[in-house]
Order: C-alpha cells, then sequence, then structure tokens
C-alpha cells in the first residue's frame, strides 16, 4: 500500500485519497479522513448529495435489542458516536445537519407485541449498556402511533439527510479538501458509488455485488421539531427541526423510474390513518431515491479484492445514516493507520474474487 502522500513509486502527490462518490458515504469517510490531516478529492459528476443520500427521512432508528450480533453492536457503536460526530461536523463547516436524539414510539398491538416489548425492554437494558432505554408507556394523546400502549426507545435520534450531505461537504471543504464533478484519481481510492457501483461490481460468474432498491417519501409541513418519531404501520415518521415532518417510505426491488408515484399517495394515507395529527399537514415536498443494497444487505467495506490501493464503502441500504460514523471512522483507521477492525459480515475482501467495475 502506497504512504499516505506518496503514489507506488514514492513520487509526491498532491491529493492523499481520491474518493467517487458525493453521498453520505463517500463524504463521511472524506471529513473522517481529512479530520487526520489526509489531502482528500470527492469526485461525482452528479454533485453533493445526488444519489440516495439527497433525501428527507432520516431516521436513525436502532435494531431491536435482542439476538445480538456484530451488526447490530456496529450499528449501536455507530448511534452512540452519532451525536458528537455530527456536531463536529457542524462546528468546522457551519452548516446544519439537523441531529437530534429525540427518541421514538412504536406502537404495542396486542398482547403478544407487549410480552415481546416487556422482553426487549430487558435486552436493551443490557445491551445498550445504560447510554439508552426502551419502556412501555401509555401513549400521549397528541402525538402517538395509534395504540393505547407504546414502547419508548431514547436511542433513535432524527437528521435531515440532504442538509446532512451538504453540512459534511462544508467541512470537508473547511479542512481543504476538494469537491469536483471530475478529476483523475491520485492516490488511494475509494469508490463509494451507492447502489450504480454495486451493480457495477461483478464477481468472476458475472453476479453483481448488489442491487438498487427504490424508496418514495414525503415532506409535510407540520411542527413536531421537539417530539419523538413515530414507527406506525411500517412507516417511519420523523418530526424535523425546521418544522416539517417526514414520512417513509416505499422498499421497490423493481422500478422503471425514479419519480415518485401513486404508491407514495398509499404511505400518505396510511399514515394519516394511524396518526390523525398528519391528516390536516399539507405536502410540501415528494421524493424518491435508489438505495444501495448489498448482496449481504449488511454494509460492505474494506479493500477492493485484488485491487491494491482501492478501497470500498458501500452497501448503507435502509440504515446508511444511522451506520456513517462509524464506517466513516474505521474506513481512516483502514486506510490511513493500516488497522482493519471492519466486522467479518462486511467485509468486501471476503467476498469472490470481482472482475471488473467501478
Ligand atoms: C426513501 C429513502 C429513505 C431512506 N431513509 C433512511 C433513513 O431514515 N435512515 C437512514 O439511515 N437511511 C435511510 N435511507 C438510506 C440512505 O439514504 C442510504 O443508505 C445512503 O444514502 C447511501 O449513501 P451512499 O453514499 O452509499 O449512496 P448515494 O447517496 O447513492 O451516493 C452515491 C453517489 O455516487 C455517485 N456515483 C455513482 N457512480 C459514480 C462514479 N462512477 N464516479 C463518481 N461518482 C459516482 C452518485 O452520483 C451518488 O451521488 C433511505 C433511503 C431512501 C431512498
Amino acid at each position: 500500500m502506497p504512504l499516505v502522500g506518496q503514489d507506488r513509486k514514492g513520487r509526491s502527490l498532491a491529493i492523499d485519497v481520491t474518493i467517487y462518490g458525493a453521498g453520505v458515504f463517500g463524504l463521511g469517510c472524506a471529513w473522517a479522513l481529512a479530520r487526520r490531516g489526509a489531502r482528500v478529492r470527492v469526485v461525482d459528476p452528479a454533485g453533493v448529495g445526488a444519489g440516495a443520500s439527497g433525501g428527507i427521512v432520516g431516521a436513525l432508528a436502532p435494531h431491536v435489542p435482542e439476538q445480538w450480533n456484530q451488526k447490530k453492536a456496529f450499528q449501536l457503536d455507530s448511534l452512540l458516536m452519532a451525536e458528537n460526530w455530527w456536531e463536529a461536523v457542524a462546528q468546522v463547516g457551519g452548516g446544519a445537519p439537523g441531529y437530534a436524539r429525540t427518541g421514538r414510539l412504536q406502537p404495542i398491538e396486542d398482547e403478544a407485541a407487549l410480552t415481546r416489548a416487556q422482553g426487549r425492554a430487558t435486552g436493551a437494558a443490557t445491551l445498550w449498556q445504560g447510554h439508552a432505554t426502551w419502556t412501555v408507556e401509555d401513549a400521549p394523546e397528541e402525538w402517538s402511533p395509534g395504540t393505547a400502549q407504546v414502547i419508548r426507545d431514547t436511542l433513535t435520534a432524527r437528521i435531515h439527510p440532504r442538509r446532512a450531505c451538504a453540512a459534511l461537504a462544508e467541512a470537508v471543504q473547511a479542512l481543504g479538501g476538494k469537491i469536483v464533478p471530475d478529476a483523475t484519481a491520485e492516490g488511494m481510492i475509494l469508490h463509494a458509488t451507492g447502489w450504480q457501483g454495486l451493480s457495477a461490481m461483478q464477481d468472476e460468474k458475472g453476479r453483481p455485488a448488489g442491487n438498487g432498491v427504490k424508496g418514495q417519501a414525503a415532506l409535510l409541513r407540520l411542527d413536531r421539531r421537539d417530539l419523538p418519531q413515530l414507527y406506525a404501520d411500517g412507516l417511519h415518521i420523523v418530526p424535523h427541526a425546521d418544522g416539517t415532518v417526514a414520512l417513509g417510505s416505499t422498499s421497490e426491488r423493481d422500478f422503471e423510474h425514479t419519480d415518485t408515484d401513486a404508491q407514495l399517495d398509499d404511505i400518505l394515507t396510511r399514515a394519516r390513518a394511524a396518526v390523525p395529527a398528519l391528516a390536516g399537514a399539507d405536502v410540501i415536498q415528494r421524493w424518491a431515491g435508489v438505495r444501495p443494497r448489498a448482496r449481504s444487505r449488511a454494509p460492505l467495506l474494506g479493500h477492493w479484492p485484488n485491487r491494491p490501493g482501492h478501497f470500498i464503502a458501500n452497501g448503507g441500504f435502509k440504515i446508511g445514516f444511522g451506520m456513517v460514523p462509524k464506517v466513516a471512522e474505521d474506513m481512516a483507521d483502514l486506510m490511513l493507520d493500516n488497522h482493519d477492525a471492519i466486522p467479518q459480515p462486511f467485509r468486501s475482501d471476503t467476498l469472490a474474487p470481482w472482475a471488473n467495475g467501478d
């Protein structure tokens, strides 16, 4: 591996790391790398937040606290890192990612759900190590997911995805990083190219490393900024700091276009049925994006097999914003310090050798 600041023949470089993709994974890694002194250049012909990351939902919600595994532990670490991580982004760049740990309410539909919820409260007490709670309580009257009792967790946070990307871009540039539509690669190369990148990376049998899963979401004008987000009828209902509430999302493996359509109307109907407080609120934005889903459904991180000096950060799928602080710091550990802490289920180098793609 070349040293930072040198190419493979030991010649001096102006850029230490070229990052393809200005979504939250590319920008998040650029931020972590630049913060540690690397000179970074982010290349994306479509611009900042043009892909899945330029959206409006931004639920940073934990996995259920039971049947613990490496993926859940990684996500917990990332959620716990998020507040300080995003605060530093805001301080250095001056942008406003819209982060707040406002918690979440989920419905308890019946006795079986109540028993499950109580079991998970015990799980959270151990697995979340005192950092957050999972409790069963009576639903508040004005803002609830529609059942008499609810689960409240204090780990869930919100972020404004599009603004978070803009804030990361500002922070990277404040540290001297560049964000450009086109450039020749220099130094180490990180591929954070979202679903297009996953589709293009193919193994020897021609199987892609992953695919895109479209999602549609809506933004309503309704000021619930200090209230928890709701999870109702399988939908995330996320109050943002600017007096809007986001609703999402559809999950479409097969899609012919990337616009919104009648499936989003269905989401609006379901959300309003579950949460009457949404009924009179105007829809001020409809948005669709395509999530990067790796074959494993987990993030895909680490070395690009058989391509020395090339790295991958991809596969954020439905929780890319929740995962990004830890993804970015682990990638910076790997790329700058050769310290490899990437969990086994996420490792790109355990996949079959890849034939092509970038
Ligand atoms: C409707 C919807 C709701 C969601 N809700 C949430 C949520 O509530 N919470 C959460 O945590 N996550 C959520 N997600 C998921 C999250 O948005 C994604 O996991 C995350 O944005 C993925 O980031 P990324 O940087 O990997 O990909 P992207 O944001 O897609 O970025 C990839 C970038 O690579 C660029 N690119 C592609 N090819 C090249 C190339 N050859 N050279 C240079 N650049 C290239 C593209 O232009 C793009 O800008 C949601 C996604 C959707 C669609």
